[in-house]
Formats: C-alpha cells, structure tokens, sequence
C-alpha cells in the first residue's frame, strides 16, 4: 500500500495483535476501522508512532488526500476531546490516517486537554 500523504511504501507494523501500516518515510500511520480506537487503549501501543511530530507537522498541512484502500477523498476530522490533533478520516471504509506524532499525541489524553473540555462543555 502507498502512502496517501507521500507516496512513498507503507510497511505493516504489529502491536500485539493489532496490526496498522506505517510509511516508510513521513512514518504516518494508516489504522483500518477501529483500529486506532482498539490501539488507543492498549497500555504502550505509542510504540508504533516512531516519526518525528516536526516531519508530521508539515504533511499534517496536506489534507487533500485520497484512501489508500478504497480512493475514496478522504475528509480532515478533530477529535473532539483534543481539537489540536487533525487526522484525516474515510467516509467509506472508515480507515484513519496519521500523521508522524499525532497518535502518540491522541493517546496522550492530558489533564490540559481534560479542563479544556470542560472550558468547552460550560461554555459552548
Ligand atoms: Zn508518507
Ligand atoms: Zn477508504
């Protein structure tokens, strides 16, 4: 599979029994449905996002991609608990893109992002 941001090949990477592809140069990572939610609670699984959040960064500005699965455009989307973390999302297949540093970033569920969502929850 190629990479949607950069073009280059991903490779598969294993978390336990999770397995999601990594590009072998912005080191993006692709998770298929549900494999970043099933990630996101596995104790360590930040792992796997071995990129430099600068290099992630810049192709974070690049959003006009397309799914490497199904070609699909994929559409930009915030968490919602951490509106600073972009990743862009198929509509189709579900799958989830990355980039370098943002799911170690997601994973990290600080206490700043915990009473910015209450901020967000007083006042909408
Ligand atoms: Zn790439
Ligand atoms: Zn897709």
């Amino acid at each position: 599979m190629k990479c949607p941001k950069c073009e280059h090949e991903m490779e598969v990477v294993a978390f336990k029994d999770v397995e999601v592809d990594r590009c072998t140069l912005c080191k993006g990572l692709w998770f298929d449905s549900f494999e970043a939610d099933q990630l996101k609670d596995m104790k360590g699984s930040e792992e796997i996002d071995i990129g430099d959040p600068e290099v992630g960064r810049v192709f974070n500005r690049d959003d006009r991609i397309d799914c490497p699965r199904c070609k699909t455009g994929m559409i930009r989307m915030v968490d919602p608990k951490q509106t600073h973390i972009w990743m862009e999302s198929c509509t189709v297949c579900h799958g989830v893109f990355f980039d370098a540093g943002e799911f170690r970033d997601f994973k990290r569920y600080t206490v700043v992002d915990f009473f910015r969502g209450l901020r967000a929850g007083e006042r909408p």
